[in-house]
């Protein structure tokens, strides 16, 4: 490629984390890339709105230490610093007295410096919201888990709770501990997610390094974090955006290559195209070629699980912790967003209670939401319980997740499709993550090299690529 030589082009369509990161990658590798993205914004699942002054997300965020390829893209972004770790693992879970007013029992879920999986063996020994028999019984199951082999198919054929069953856990055990970590991982509690899944997440954030949990999440609204900064920086890079762009087909050259998009504008010409949309879109998008028989059809069994979260704005503190869970109430993981949202915190504190795989909240109206999350909250901060609410707010997504119940591992797809220059991303695609940040993109990662050496290119490896 000359100097001046714009590069082949590449068309990104979607602009969620997966998108994005795509897009990067192929700006990076020396491609014209324009994106594409159907809605008027940018960001897909993590968007931000403002709201009488302050600032919110459609749904609170974390990620771990052990998402790599998340942290690789803020880092290259220039805003790792905004989404600090909150230090070592260290979660207060509350229960609610059992007579009303009384104050919650707390227990923790932290870690200590041992290697792994012994650095959390204090920690769930003495976790006081199960019985010692039912502690006890935690080392076997984690040592279970940690041996699985998670290229076993058979792992996608039961759930987790069946094989947690088996392993020893009684009801309460998945309820008061497996499930607080399942859930928010997976959208799905251990009674549906397959066994597959899970033990990705425990394998690779809380029983194989010491420091892999440890959480992060976004000081400020995640437009600042990783929405306008990508958007910065593909212009800088000399890539088009354009919003309002929805694909309605993807243009063949005969039966071997794509030739482009079509939009409402027209057809725009390119020589690799990087399909980066959920996947109930990309079921519609992809042409029968591109996929092993049958296959795109099946894409919409992989299902939708929904996460709601409520948003509360208190006139005073009513919270001491940055994060707390909860187990025997409504309320599941907790943040406080006060200077995130843009709020002093001497002016009150704004909360985010976030609740996954929320099933039966999705269908309930805000204010029914709004209150039965209050009354739990004063229940579990009693802070709360004299504090006026001077806002609040309930942002649900139907389609948060995909649904990842056993048998949807085989339906999950790989960058590669049977057109060379035609490349997949989304959370959803066979990245061996749950439908999460670090999934996205290192989807878009893996669709961009896939789309590059179509094109005789390779992608800049990210800088933590390149320590490890
Ligand atoms: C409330 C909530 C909380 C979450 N919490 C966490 C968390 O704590 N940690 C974590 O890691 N993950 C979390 N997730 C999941 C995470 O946000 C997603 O997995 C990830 O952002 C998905 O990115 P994506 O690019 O694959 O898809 P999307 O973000 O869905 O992006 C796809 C984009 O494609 C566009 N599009 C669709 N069709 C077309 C078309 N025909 N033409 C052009 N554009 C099109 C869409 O408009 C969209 O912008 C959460 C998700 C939600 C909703």
């Amino acid at each position: 490629m000359s100097a001046g030589d714009p590069g082949p082009r590449v068309v990104v369509v979607g602009g969620g984390l997966a998108g994005l990161s795509a897009a990067v990658a192929c700006a990076d590798g020396g491609a014209a890339v324009t994106l594409l993205e159907g809605r008027p914004r940018l960001g897909g699942a993590t968007w931000s709105f403002n709201r009488k002054g302050l600032a919110f997300d459609n749904g609170q965020h974390v990620h771990l230490r052990c998402c790599e390829a998340y942290r690789g893209f803020l880092l290259r972004l220039g805003t790792s610093h905004l989404a600090p770790f909150d230090g070592p693992l260290a979660i207060p879970v509350l229960r609610p007295a059992s007579s009303g007013g009384g104050a919650p029992a707390t227990a923790w879920i932290r870690r200590d410096d041992l290697p792994a999986p012994l650095h959390l063996g204090r920690s769930l020994l003495s976790y006081r919201h199960l019985s010692p028999l039912d502690r006890l019984r935690l080392p076997p199951a984690a040592f279970g888990l940690r041996n699985a082999r998670l290229d076993d198919p058979r792992l996608d054929t039961l759930t987790f709770g069946e094989w947690l069953r088996s392993h020893g856990q009684s009801d309460r055990a998945i309820e008061r501990l497996w499930d607080l970590i399942t859930l928010p991982t997976t959208n799905l509690r251990a009674r549906e997610v397959s066994l597959s899944l899970a033990a990705k997440v425990f394998r690779t954030g809380l029983l194989t390094d010491t420091s892999a949990a440890d959480i992060a999440w976004s000081a400020v609204p995640l437009a600042e974090l990783h929405v306008e900064p990508a958007r910065r920086l593909l212009e800088s890079l000399g890539a088009e955006i354009r919003l309002k762009a929805r694909v309605t087909e993807l243009v063949l050259a005969g039966r071997g290559a794509v030739r482009g998009v079509a939009t409402e504008d027209g057809i725009l010409e390119a020589e690799a195209v990087v399909l980066a949309v959920p996947h109930e879109a990309a079921a519609q998008l992809l042409p029968p070629p591109a996929v092993t028989a049958g296959r795109a059809a099946d894409l919409r069994l992989l299902g939708t699980s929904p996460i709601v979260n409520v948003h509360i704005v208190f006139d005073r503190k009513v919270m001491e912790h940055r994060i707390a869970a909860a187990v025997d109430s409504p309320v599941q993981f907790v943040f406080d967003r006060t200077r995130a949202a843009g709020m002093d915190p001497a002016d009150g504190q704004v909360v985010a209670i976030s609740l996954s795989g929320a099933d039966v909240e999705i269908g309930q109206r805000p204010e029914v939401l709004i209150d039965r999350q209050l009354e739990a909250f004063r229940t579990l901060f009693p802070l709360a319980r004299r504090a006026e609410v001077v806002d609040a707010v309930v942002t649900r997504e139907h389609d948060a997740t995909f649904r990842g119940v056993p048998g949807t591992r085989s339906l999950r797809l790989g960058a590669r499709t049977a057109i060379p220059n035609l490349a997949l991303a989304g959370a959803w695609t066979d990245t061996g993550w749950p439908a999460t940040m670090e999934g996205a993109v290192r989807s878009g990662r893996a669709a961009a090299d896939v789309a590059l050496a179509s094109l005789g290119h390779t992608r800049t490896p990210d800088a933590e690529e390149v320590i490890a």
